[in-house]
């Protein structure tokens, strides 16, 4: 896994300060036997310690005196308890060596001699997180699990595989690269993990965007180079270098520990100490180490660079693009980040946005891209970024960025504007929302990034202080921004402007040469080299084939199926009738924000208006309504609100299979403010602007560009997504929606010489048909305070609904046809995507079909990773649609993985009792997960709509726990009697050949 592109997340909040204390240090001469018997807290020395009120937390930070470990612990009141350690890995070449050792570490260490334990814990295990990450300049270790006991043994698992490794030949050719071959007149090929991996990102252009935009800005050193590793660098890695880099980065002394959650501070340390005893050198303390990773060389004045890319089409009329950057003052504070995190906001932020509005307004290219700053380099830089654009227009653009920068250094921002960017940024700290993502998780990059450049990483926790401080200081004249945009914008020479050309084919070739180079290398190999080779492959295959000793399997520690709770959770919810509408209220500890949202049952669109829905639900709050224009609108929504958005959920209803089709219309806001969250509602429902055809225009672009993008990008999820639609009738409008059906569609659109009319005027007659005609239902979530704050606004909104009288209940919405066959979409690319589905008819088994996905996952860790190179692959039954799927990734072996595939049932008819009480473990454990109180209110809300009661959940939980390996059988009977569908996306050389799983060729499906 490797994560680059990632924003700073800033989530924070006041501080009360203490005095450091504790200051005892261990004396050196302090001999093994002595400390294990210290109290605790002897062996941390404690540097800081403060409560941080607008966060909820108290983060702590120590030194752990015999490792000279840095430690951070962060209490909270949160189940889900997180732990992280990282490791600073700067390199200067693209040679991926972070990476493969990212990898590698999980491949066996002393105590866990398996050959892959981190595989173990994809089961078994109720912790929502277990991960690895390779950054630009560290590299992280994060996992997490509400259960204390599974905790204690995921961070004893993780230290021991960071510190003691195996790290032997054949794990780096398997993670990093070897040269394969099983017989003598076979294809020579190159594989590996990460080698495999690369491959992935290399063809997505996004990542050629920020990497090429950062290797401009950066010109040398670590921020210049790619610490993934790129194709052609990592097969030039040998052993000992990645041994080398191994013994030099991963010390204790240079690491920071994070642990976070609802463990008492006396245990988190209590576990510690234990567990770095055990693991790590505690001979004679070791002092601290604090990270020093050079920043890259300042530049010598403005440059412009051109670069190459696929943009995996031949029409390159508008394939251009180009990326603006700067290169901002070494300036790390937690207040500089803040302040420039506003900066990117109010920049660039949305749509009224200067930068972003003149761009999209320009016609000079689609959509913004690599736009906004970025503080985990050194130093920060700033990029606005266009896509879309004719090659050549480059300058234009540029000199339009600069033009309105000058503007804003000299008038300042639209007051507005300001206020909207300021309460939209409080409104989203406040909120703490973070999707399903454990918070624990979200704390840790400022935490790093602070302390990676010698900063407190305690105070990039905190945000309300300096907020409030930067607030009030521009919020009359703007002077500080006006400033900065003029020194460090305008007047700074430390500027590149990378020109992005399109290359249509340049993928294609690039592999194409691979395959001659290594057919070269093959001609030119003497045949005892030959023999060598593969010789080595098959003692690679061989080792990747055996079993894992038993008793070293036994050595990883599993909690039981009886440490789970017997009963089901429950969301509170309740049934109100307000205004004659149906009201479904969610009490839950919101902090004082409302949620509402409106559900629209739209069974009343017939078969042509469902593809609109996508561009629909994008405009509905871009628009202006009203007598407000839609700048003002969105102005309207920063200032007082979260937002409004419009969205559509398909979904299907366990056991009786009745569809949920709904547009729906959600909202956020402080309680106190919830007359202006109705207000907006009330506009959007009842008077957008449908005439807008400007707005609509530069809508159309930017929306379908981002379609465009997407399916470049994650081909896994389109053929995800179209995979189940014949078998499923959510599925099949999710496909056509969202899918690459709907891409379909939108080429058809912009095909029209009246596109903007069409929408304006199709768009316009399904939203009154919604609004005015389709049975809608209200779900509020909000804490009880803030319920009675806003009922008489509730009051108000339930009477935006449609009456009783408008709506017609009866109609039974059309689902779109997709027939069976096997489809190969084609792209230029090295590795494939996709797999199969099928429909399971008449599964005796109900819910517990669902446990059989994680055994199979183990397996094909094993057999479609492992052993073919791909970067992932996956079974997945839903229960609801009984569709089953079987999916793998970046697959340099697509051929042989859907042969994979058909042995999947001989497996499962042989798990067994451990493998499958641990795949229950894990079934069960995700239904335990509590999310942002947001997303348990959306639940609740959902179960109601599809009929899901707690009697329910309860009845599946127990049939869960029932599952027996009779249930294995069956499961494995009932895929082998499924017909399956394939669909993959890839390169034509490759699809043209291959055999759908039930033995019939692929039709294309051309996009
Ligand atoms: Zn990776």
């Amino acid at each position: 896994y490797l994560k680059i592109n990632k924003k700073l997340n800033f989530v924070k909040l006041m501080e009360i300060k203490h005095k450091p204390e504790n200051d005892k240090r261990v004396s050196q001469d302090s001999n093994l036997g002595a400390l294990k018997t210290m109290p605790v807290l002897d062996v941390f020395q404690r540097i800081k310690e403060e409560q941080i009120p607008e966060q909820d937390i108290t983060a702590r930070k120590y030194i752990h005196l015999p490792t000279g470990a840095t430690v951070v612990t962060v209490e909270a009141d949160d189940p889900e308890n997180v732990f992280c350690i990282v490791f600073p890995t700067p390199v200067d070449n693209s040679s991926g060596v972070p990476h493969i050792v990212e990898h590698s570490v999980f491949c066996g260490s002393r105590d866990f001699p398996l050959k892959d334990p981190f595989k173990q814990f994809l089961v078994g295990t109720v912790g929502r997180f277990l991960n690895a990450s390779t950054h630009l300049d560290h590299t992280r270790y994060p996992n997490s699990s509400s259960n204390e006991a599974e905790f204690k043994e995921r961070v004893r698992f993780y230290l021991n595989t960071v510190l003691h490794p195996a790290m032997i030949e054949t794990v780096f050719e398997q993670e990093g690269h070897h040269l394969h071959l099983t017989e003598k007149d076979g294809e020579l090929t190159r594989q590996g993990v990460v080698y495999g991996e690369m491959k992935g990102y290399v063809m997505q252009m996004d990542w050629a965007f920020a990497m090429e935009s950062l290797k401009a800005i950066h010109q040398s050193g670590v921020y210049a180079v790619e610490s993934g590793g790129t194709p052609e660098e990592i097969e030039k890695l040998t052993y000992d270098e990645f041994k080398k880099f191994y013994r030099e980065h991963y010390q204790l002394n240079k690491a920071l520990i994070y642990v976070y959650g609802k463990l008492s501070e006396e245990k988190k340390l209590a576990l510690l100490k234990e567990l770095l005893e055990e693991e790590g050198d505690i001979s004679k303390p070791v002092p601290p180490e604090p990270p020093s990773i050079p920043a890259s060389p300042p530049l010598k004045g403005q440059e412009v660079k051109e670069v190459q890319y696929d943009p995996q089409t031949q029409d390159v009329e508008k394939q251009g693009a180009v990326t603006i950057n700067w290169r901002l003052p070494r300036d790390f504070s937690a207040r500089n980040l803040i302040f420039w995190d506003l900066m990117e906001a109010l920049l660039v932020g949305d749509d009224t946005a200067p930068v972003r509005k003149a761009l999209l307004e320009s016609g000079l290219g689609t959509e913004l891209i690599e736009t906004g700053v970025v503080v985990y380099t050194d130093p920060p830089t700033f990029h606005i970024g266009l896509r879309g654009i004719k090659p050549g227009d480059a300058k234009k653009v540029e000199q339009l960025v600069l033009q309105v920068l000058k503007k804003v250094a000299e008038e300042g921002f639209d007051k507005d504007h300001l206020e909207s960017v300021f309460n939209s940024y409080e409104f989203r700290r406040r909120e703490r929302y973070n999707g399903s993502t454990p918070r624990g998780l979200l704390l840790i990059s400022p935490i790093v990034d602070g302390w990676l450049r010698g900063e407190e990483p305690i105070e990039h926790l905190k945000w309300r202080d300096n907020f409030n401080e930067i607030k009030g200081k521009n919020v009359a004249d703007q002077k500080e921004f006006k400033q900065a945009i003029k020194s460090c914008l305008l007047e700074n020479s430390e500027r590149v402007r990378v020109d992005f050309m399109p290359a249509p084919g340049l993928l294609a070739k690039k592999n194409e040469e691979e395959q001659r180079r290594l057919k070269e290398l093959k001609e030119s190999l003497s045949p005892q080299e030959i023999d060598e080779i593969i010789a080595r492959t098959w003692n690679l295959i061989r080792l990747q084939r055996a079993d894992d000793p038993p008793e070293a399997v036994a050595k990883l520690k599993f909690i039981s199926i009886d440490d789970l709770p017997k009963k089901c959770n429950t969301i509170p919810q309740e049934e109100q009738e307000i205004e004659g509408q149906v009201v479904y209220y969610q009490p839950l500890n919101t902090s004082g924000i409302v949620y509402p949202r409106v559900s629209y049952d739209i069974s009343n669109l017939t078969p042509e208006e469902l593809p609109y829905l996508y561009l629909y639900t994008k405009f509905l709050n871009q628009l202006g309504a009203g007598n407000l224009s839609w700048e003002e609108l969105i102005k309207e929504m920063g200032k007082n609100t979260g937002g409004v958005q419009a969205s559509t959920y398909f979904d299907l209803a366990p056991e009786t299979r009745k569809l949920a089709a709904r547009v729906e219309i959600s909202g956020s806001a402080l309680s106190s403010k919830g007359s202006e969250l109705v207000d907006i509602f009330q506009r959007i429902i009842e008077s957008p602007n449908w005439q807008d055809k400007d707005r609509i225009a530069v809508l159309l672009t930017e929306n379908v560009d981002s379609f465009y993008r997407w399916l470049r990008s994650n081909p896994l999820s389109f053929a995800e997504r179209r995979l189940p639609a014949p078998f499923s009738p959510n599925a099949a409008l999710a496909e056509s929606v969202f899918g690459v059906n709907q891409f379909l569609f939108l080429k058809k659109i912009l095909e029209r010489d009246d596109a903007v009319e069409h929408l304006s005027e199709m768009l316009s007659k399904i939203h009154s048909k919604i609004t005015s005609h389709s049975p809608a239902v209200i779900s509020l979530t909000a804490d009880e305070q803030s319920y009675k704050d806003f009922s008489s606004q509730l009051a108000r909104l339930a009477k935006l609904l449609p009456s009783a009288d408008g709506v017609n209940s009866a109609s039974v919405l059309s689902v779109p046809n997709f027939s069976p066959e096997n489809e190969a979409i084609y792209q230029d690319m090295g590795v494939c995507f996709g797999g199969c589905a099928g429909f399971i008819q008449d599964n005796p088994l109900g819910i517990k079909g669902e446990v059989f996905g994680k055994p199979a996952y183990m397996y094909l860790w094993d057999k479609v990773r492992v052993e073919g190179g791909a970067y992932g692959s996956y079974l997945y039954f839903n229960y609801p649609s009984s569709v089953v799927s079987m999916l793998s990734w970046q697959d340099p072996n697509i051929a042989r993985t859907l042969k994979i595939f058909k042995t999947v049932a001989d497996y499962l008819e042989k798990i067994s009792q451990d493998d499958l009480r641990k795949a229950i473990v894990t079934t069960v454990g995700r239904m335990d997960w509590v999310d942002h109180p947001k997303l348990e209110g959306d639940k609740a809300f959902r179960r109601r709509l599809l009929g899901i009661t707690d009697e329910m959940r309860q009845r599946w939980r127990e049939s869960l726990f029932n599952t027996t390996l009779e249930d294995a059988k069956t499961f494995a009977e009932l895929l082998r009697k499924t017909k399956f569908r394939t669909v993959l996306v890839g390169p034509q050389s490759v699809l043209k050949d291959v055999e759908g799983v039930d033995g019939k060729k692929l039709v294309e499906l051309s996009v």
